[in-house]
């Protein structure tokens, strides 16, 4: 293959032999025309010498010949014997003889001719006289050319070894001449011979050869010059072409291997560019496509054409056109698609250069569509056909799912059934089992039994109740019975031994049920065990609570009596009109009622409806008063101590309920020593700090008084402490115990803003210590220790509404003493008509709380609609807490609690008519 540089190199070769042959021929036609001049120099020399020798024998022509002394050399011519003075002596005597004009010529040439190096001329006729003048072959020639008119001849020839630029012209006969030619028979015009004058040339040619060499040494100079530049040039276009070659490679390299179809169309429709890839698309080679570009159209399918020619001229008016798919025909007349994609190419200077087109081979994937979209068409046949069966099987589905759904609701409820009852059965919080009723072996049993039974569910399932040692087997054939007899059991009472040996108080319920298809007993067995207890502890505590109301009944009337017992006694006393002893006895009387009074409080304590009346008092006091009471309750084989650490321990309190904690807590004591022991009471102050307040509930930092009872007991376990309070909870057989002492002191406690700690252990007795808050001594004065001041009295009216007659007369008695006019109601009803009738002059109202007829309350309330301002005061036997928590009482209203003695009674009412509001 001849390449772009290959062909740089020859064409320079080329340029170069040019170049040499320019050269050449310039060097050659320059020594040509050296050489001519060199000849013209020369020619024109011989023909200045023929006209110079033509003038001198015109000259000794026109002179007749010339004389000249005969000598040797010039002896007198034969030729000119005819003419007669050809020899003539001088009259010295020397010898002249006519020497004729040919004769002097050819003298002349003679001497020229012993120079070598001069002009020879010759003189020469075809005719000589003298055989000197016999013409050489080339003045042969000339003479004859002469002859046939022509005028000169000269020409090179060389002489004697060298070159000579010969000249020759014609002697024409002239008058003249016939003096000594006229006997040759020439006639004037005639042409007798003629005159060659050879010029040498080597004086010429060495000047020309001079002249040559500096023009060669010139032209070989520029020679070399243009040689050195198509060289230059030759290496500068090979280095470009080879760059371009190689570009070219590479992007041939990249063009001729492409798969697809690659070409490049010039703007005339010509092919560029056509990749060999072309055979393997359309079968024909790249060169029938270079040699034939209608090839492109002709092999198009006529189908096609139209749309190929839409896409072309598409190109040209909107830039690149969307690439198109047609079919192909090939060489071999097969079709073929390909898809075909161009593009407009454009020049550097932005005019167009042709368009580069790719053509891809589709074939595959157009039969690959074409068989796709067949099988489309059938495809959407099948779905259209499907799709009406499908419409039919939906119809069928929806009625077979609704039938589904019906049946999954109907299992799903089954199955949640079943779950319920599992979860039920197995977290139901009695004992349930499933067993054979053949055998009695467990089925299934529940979590419960297993918690209760102590079997596992592995060591039950399989066994029978009466081989575990559950029930026996006397009770197992009962309930048999009692179950084939009526179908079913309940309450069927039994005992339970466990795994452990604990004997379980049930209840047993049996029931004969379905379970896949198999009749098996399912058993339910309530553990009554605690249950029997708790029942009984609630009859304990109901009786306790009737026991209460009775006591507390008993108290409310009791304080009644009281009341008329202390009211009288204390009128009596007043009146100071007794003698000693019956003023003694008197007192008895009064002291006799108020310790009766104690004891109601007690009762009503237990019943916890006890009235609040907090006081300051000495702690020690109330420990001192109590110790008589408390040593009748511990017997004889335990000792009491009594401890009292610092006096002035005042605290705001109740003195009858703090009495009531202690005896509560030493007879817990004493129950806790049934073979004797000490109990010490010791009373102390305490500053209690907040981390131990923290550890109590709802305490509150400060100072305390401290009561604490200790024995030397049984002590009790950790259990016990913890639930000492809880109501009910006692470790006492039936009968000894009610679980309501330490609840009941729990409560006071509380009640005073105390608390209460307890430490024990068992075998080691417990210490219980009470705290109550102390106050602050300076500015309190001891209540107990103050006696009442004598009231005043008055004379307003009053209306006192009391049921009780006693009662009645007492306050009628008391009221009259300190000059009050008192009218007297007997029950409700009676004390609105009685306030309704002199409602201007009653001042104050007393009722009783409770009263037949019409209560204190609705009385109080009837009143109220005729004179809401009217002040009441009322009397109880209950707490006021109690009376409240019945809604009896209004915020505001005042209480005075039975049994009411007489002097509190007039403080009382004076206070009220005065307006003085004690602070509760
Ligand atoms: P009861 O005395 O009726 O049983 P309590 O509420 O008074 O009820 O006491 C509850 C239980 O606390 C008692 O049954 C007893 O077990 C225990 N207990 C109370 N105080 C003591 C004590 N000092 N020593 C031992 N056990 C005590
Ligand atoms: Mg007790």
């Amino acid at each position: 293959m001849i390449t772009q540089v290959g062909r740089i190199n020859r064409y320079a070769l080329f340029v170069s032999i040019f170049w040499t042959a320019v050269i050449a021929c310039a060097f050659g036609w320059l020594y040509y025309q050296q050489w001519n001049n060199a000849l013209n120099v020369a020619r024109a020399e011989a023909r200045a010498t023929f006209e110079k020798d033509t003038l001198y024998r015109k000259w000794a022509a026109g002179h007749g010949g010339l004389y000249v002394p005969a000598t040797d050399l010039t002896p007198p011519s034969p030729y000119l014997a005819h003419i007669p003075e050809r020899d003539i002596r001088t009259p010295a005597g020397r010898l002249l003889t006519l020497i004729n004009p040919a004769y002097m010529t050819r003298q002349v040439f003679q001497l020229a001719d012993q120079e070598k190096s001069l002009i020879r001329g010759h003189i020469t006729s075809l005719k000589p006289l003298n055989s000197a003048n016999k013409p050489d072959p080339w003045e042969e020639q000339a003479l004859r050319a002469f002859e046939r008119g022509e005028g000169e001849i000269s020409g090179l020839q060389t002489m004697d070894g060298r070159r000579h630029m010969r000249l020759i012209r014609p002697f024409v006969v002239e008058e003249r001449c016939l003096k000594c030619h006229a006997f040759q028979g020439y006639a004037v015009g005639e042409v007798r011979g003629g005159v060659s004058v050879s010029v040498p040339l080597a004086e010429y040619s060495g000047f020309t050869g001079r002249f040559v060499a500096g023009g060669a040494a010139a032209h070989g100079f520029i020679w070399l010059l243009g040689l050195g530049m198509i060289e230059a040039g030759r290496r500068a276009l090979s280095r470009s072409a080879f760059e371009l070659q190689k570009s070219e490679e590479r992007y041939r390299t990249v063009a001729d291997h492409t798969a697809d179809w690659e070409y490049w169309l010039t703007p005339d429709d010509r092919f560029e560019y056509v990749s060999p890839s072309c055979r393997n698309v359309c079968g024909y080679t790249q060169e029938e496509f270079y040699r034939d570009p209608s090839l492109l159209e002709r092999i198009i399918h006529p189908a096609s054409w139209q749309r190929y020619n839409e896409h072309r001229h598409a190109e040209s008016e909107a830039g690149y056109p969307e690439p198109i798919d047609f079919p192909i025909i090939t060489r071999d007349g097969r079709e073929r698609w390909i898809s075909h994609v161009c593009r407009t190419v454009y020049g550097q200077d932005g005019a167009v250069i042709g368009r580069r087109v790719s053509n891809r081979d589709i074939t595959d994937r157009k039969q690959a569509e074409d068989l796709l979209q067949e099988q489309t068409v059938q495809l959407e046949q099948e779905v259209t056909e499907r799709q009406a069966a499908q419409e039919s099987l939906q119809e069928q589905t929806v009625i077979l799912e609704e039938e589904i759904a019906e049946r999954i609701n109907a299992e799903e409820a089954i199955r949640q059934s079943e779950e319920k009852f599992f979860r039920a059965f197995q977290l139901a919080p009695l004992m349930m089992t499933i067993s054979d009723i053949e055998d009695g072996a467990f089925l299934e049993v529940n979590d419960k039994f297993v918690e209760l039974s102590g079997y596992s569910r592995e060591e039950a399932v399989g066994a029978t109740s009466v081989a575990l040692g559950l029930i026996t087997a006397g009770d197992r054939a009962r309930f048999l019975e009692a179950l084939t007899r009526e179908g079913r059991v309940s309450e069927f009472v039994l005992k339970v031994r466990t795994k452990e040996g604990r004997v379980l108080n049930c209840s047993y319920f049996g029931e004969l049920i379905p379970v896949s298809g198999s009749t098996r007993l399912l058993s339910i067995v309530l553990d009554v065990t605690e249950h029997t207890q708790l029942e009984e502890q609630l009859r304990h505590s109901q009786k306790l609570e009737a026991v209460g109301r009775l006591a507390g009944g008993i108290a409310h009337d009791f304080n009644n009596i009281l009341t008329v017992i202390m009211g009288c006694g204390n009128i009596l006393k007043m009146d100071g009109a007794l003698a000693d002893r019956q003023n003694e006895m008197l007192g008895q009387i009064i002291r006799s009622a108020e310790r009766a009074a104690q004891l109601t409080r007690g009762l009503l304590a237990f019943s916890r409806r006890q009235v609040i009346k907090p006081q300051n008092v000495d702690l020690d006091e109330i420990v001192r008063n109590v110790q008589k009471l408390l040593v009748r309750i511990i017997g004889e084989d335990i000792q009491l101590k009594s401890i009292f650490n610092g006096a002035g321990l005042t605290v705001s309190v109740d003195s009858g309920q703090i009495e009531q904690v202690l005896i509560n807590m030493v007879a817990n004591a004493r129950d806790a020593m049934p073979r004797g022991g000490v109990i010490t009471i010791e009373t102390s102050r305490e500053r209690v700090d907040t981390p131990f307040v923290m550890s109590q509930d709802n305490a509150q930092p400060g100072r305390y008084a401290v009561i604490s009872v200790s024995d030397t007991g049984t002590g009790m376990d950790e259990e016990t402490v913890k639930r000492l309070f809880e109501p009910f909870f006692t470790t006492k057989d039936v009968g000894k115990g009610t679980g309501l002492g330490m609840a009941i002191a729990y409560g006071i406690i509380k009640q005073h803003n105390g608390f209460v700690t307890v430490a024990s252990e068992v075998g080691k007795g417990s210490t219980l210590k009470v705290y109550l808050p102390l106050v602050d001594e300076k500015s309190v004065a001891l209540d107990a220790d103050s006696a009442p001041a004598c009231p005043r009295g008055g004379t307003e009216t009053i209306l006192v509404a009391e049921d009780d007659e006693g009662v009645r007369d007492t306050v009628n008695a008391t009221l009259g003493r300190f000059g009050y006019d008192v009218i007297l109601a007997v029950d409700g009803e009676d004390a609105v008509a009685k306030f309704a009738a002199r409602q201007d002059q009653i001042r104050l109202v007393i009722m009783d709380m409770i009263m037949p007829k019409m209560s204190g309350k609705l009385a109080y309330e009837e009143i109220r609609k005729l004179q809401s301002g009217v002040r009441v005061l009322f009397f109880s036997g209950y707490t006021t807490d109690f009376i409240r928590k019945r809604g009896d009482l209004d915020d505001g209203v005042e209480l005075l609690n039975k049994p009411v003695a007489p002097l509190e009674l007039a403080t009382k009412v004076r206070e009220l008519l005065d307006g003085v509001q004690r602070p509760s």
